[in-house]
């Protein structure tokens, strides 16, 4: 997809450890922060500043403004050229295979809802306790059943085997967390896909904290299905994907009947088109795909660099922080699991709203606090509330540092 040049020009402080990535002032961020203060940005995992490559794509798009699939005029062909070649760039980025479909979505939540419509009659869904509520609540008026918040990996790959044992089901579905959006803990996805698979369960990842930060693979991992935001993903809001085999969404009722989704309509019958259209009625979100597209193939060449990165910026936030007495680190599958880039804290004594509102008022450091749409892992595992700290491109290894010094300050002043 050549919309615009690459001109992904690395800034000097990364290009200093020559790793070829943009950083905040190279990216969307607010005008105010850029300039009233070297604004640090911990909370990708929530949303991720857009790339410059896909802000040039967005205005490219809207310049030429044509409707996808809907007229003959040179602007219609070239967004629709552009649309198609968008579809097959997900499809990369997701390493889908031949005849897998790419269905443009809003969000994962919307992928994921999608995918739920278009479930067989009787399928049973199996979800985690500790998953992300969009990946726990799409399946609603589908058969679901629930898998505790495990205890460690094994225990996870163990409660999957003795549910899918003891399940009757012709249909079954599981859905499986790519990397946690509390912990940022990457998920055994493999090993799980691997043990659905031999009870003749399908698959779906949710890849939306996962997708921004390793390459996913959806042959290599064994998986059926892949959803992803593009808001996570350094591309516009309101563009995701949903991935993955097309007999049941062939087979399926649309997800929005109409105008796109339709082949034929007659008097009596409506004849609807298979394939991602089928599911894709109206005017589709254009710009959105096509900028999705434009960062997934900045970060397909980049991937690599992207995860040395963040490893390191990862380590050193997760040992700090640790160092610091009344700190406590949030964990699920065990501190040793990789991980995408989070850290996610407690600080005895401290609401975690005031923590995050000093570190945000008084040090232009953003995180985020709460229970993360992820309410029942919070409550068994945390207790409550806890502060996110988000790795991503726009974050730097100073602002790692000035978040460490922050936290440690309001320890040592205390509540
Ligand atoms: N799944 C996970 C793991 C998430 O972290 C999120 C968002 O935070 C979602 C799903 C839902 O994504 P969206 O709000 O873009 O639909």
């Amino acid at each position: 997809l050549h919309l615009v040049p690459d001109d992904f020009t690395p800034p000097p402080a990364l290009q200093h450890q020559g790793i070829p990535l943009t950083a905040h002032h190279e990216l969307g961020v607010p005008t105010v922060h850029r300039t009233v203060v070297d604004f640090a940005n911990f909370d990708h995992g929530a949303t991720s500043p857009a790339l410059r490559t896909v802000e040039q794509t967005v205005a490219a798009v809207q310049r030429v403004s044509g409707s996808v699939h809907r007229g003959a005029g040179h602007t219609s062909r070239q967004t629709t050229q552009w649309f198609e070649a968008a579809r097959k760039e997900v499809g990369a980025f997701v390493g889908a295979r031949e005849d897998d479909y790419v269905v443009f979505t809003r969000n994962t939540t919307d992928a994921l809802r999608l995918l739920a419509n278009a479930l067989p009659r009787r399928t049973q869904v199996f979800t985690w306790d500790s998953a992300h509520h969009a990946a726990q609540f799409a399946w609603a008026g589908r058969s679901i059943h629930r898998l505790p918040i495990p205890a460690s990996t094994q225990d996870a790959l163990d409660l999957l085997t003795q549910a899918l044992e003891s399940s009757t089901a012709e249909s079954k579905l599981v859905v499986i967390t790519g990397a946690c959006n509390v912990t940022g803990e990457v998920w055994p996805v493999a090993e799980l896909a691997s043990i659905a698979t031999e009870f003749g369960a399908r698959t779906v990842l949710d890849a939306a904290q996962l997708a921004p930060h390793h390459p996913v693979d959806i042959d290599e991992l064994g998986v059926d299905y892949v959803a992803l935001s593009g808001h996570k993903t350094y591309a516009p809001y309101g563009a995701g994907a949903l991935v993955g085999r097309g007999d049941w969404l062939d087979e399926a009722n649309p997800y929005l009947p109409a105008g796109g989704a339709t082949r034929a309509v007659g008097t009596r019958a409506v004849e609807w088109n298979v394939g991602p259209a089928r599911h894709e009625g109206g005017t589709p979100n254009a710009v959105g795909a096509i900028a999705l597209a434009s960062a997934c193939s900045t970060l397909r060449k980049h991937h690599d660099a992207i995860a040395a990165h963040e490893a390191v910026l990862h380590e050193r936030l997760r040992s700090g922080l640790a160092a610091i007495p009344g700190v406590r680190l949030v964990s699920v599958l065990g501190p040793e699991r990789p991980n995408v880039g989070v850290v996610t804290f407690t600080v005895d004594g401290f609401d975690c709203s005031l923590v995050s509102q000093v570190l945000s008022d008084e040090h232009g450091i953003a995180v985020r606090d709460g229970k993360f749409c992820a309410h029942r892992l919070c409550d068994q595992v945390v207790g409550g509330c806890a502060v996110r700290a988000s790795i991503g491109l726009a974050t730097q290894p100073h602002h790692v540092e000035r978040l460490i010094d922050a936290v440690r300050r309001l320890v040592e002043q205390g509540p």
